[in-house]
């Protein structure tokens, strides 16, 4: 009945984001996610997609292509903090997803940080459309995962109720630091 934070965060994207929209994967790592949102937004779609590890970008470039998706993603080796130098429009982002931490099978000692994870949702909020989604997976039981975890949670708590909800959802009773989602929406 109750679904993982990560089935939680697909079925929203499946509620908000429509045929056409723009949406932002800033952690693009092995292309999951780009994945789905690229079939999500349709072949009148875009997804633009961040990553500072070129091997994740390539690899992803070849997944897109495999499944013919390659023409609605732009793929942009560089850091998300980055986004504002994209042209991307205000108020024109339907969703921007966020998967903390390390590349499952990558290199495990390149993560995402505090001050970049920050920085760059603080220049994604003007970008995201009244009703649009900002979706934060947060993995944090690695090296410097709690204070990125901190950061995260209490960059969310300050954002002003008239503008945006924010959501925790979480499994309060399982071990091992289990991921959990950050959601906010912008009112
Ligand atoms: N969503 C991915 C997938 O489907 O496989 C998993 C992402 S993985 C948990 C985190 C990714 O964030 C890594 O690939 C890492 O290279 C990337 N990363 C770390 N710092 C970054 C930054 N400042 N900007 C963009 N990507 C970053």
């Amino acid at each position: 009945m109750l679904q993982s934070a990560l089935k939680f965060t697909h079925t929203l994207l499946y509620q908000s984001v429509e045929e056409g929209d723009t949406v932002i994967d800033a952690t693009v790592g092995n292309g999951n996610d780009t994945l789905l949102l690229a079939k999500i937004v349709g072949p009148e779609g875009t997804v633009i997609g961040f990553d500072i590890q070129r091997d994740a970008i390539s690899a992803t470039k070849n997944r897109l292509i495999e499944a013919d998706l390659n023409q609605r993603v732009q793929l942009i080796e560089a850091g998300h903090e980055l986004v504002d130098s994209f042209s991307i429009k205000e108020s024109s982002i339907a969703a921007a997803v966020y998967n903390l931490g390390y590349l499952p099978k990558g290199d495990k000692s390149i993560v995402t940080s505090p001050d970049t994870t920050i920085e760059s949702l603080s220049k994604v909020l003007p970008l995201l459309k009244p009703g649009g989604l900002i979706l934060i997976m947060i993995y944090y039981g690695h090296e410097g995962g709690a204070e990125e975890k901190e950061a995260v949670l209490s960059f969310a708590q300050s954002l002003p109720q008239k503008s945006y909800d924010v959501l925790q959802y979480a499994f309060i009773n399982q071990k091992n630091s289990p991921p959990f989602l950050l959601a906010i929406e912008k009112k």
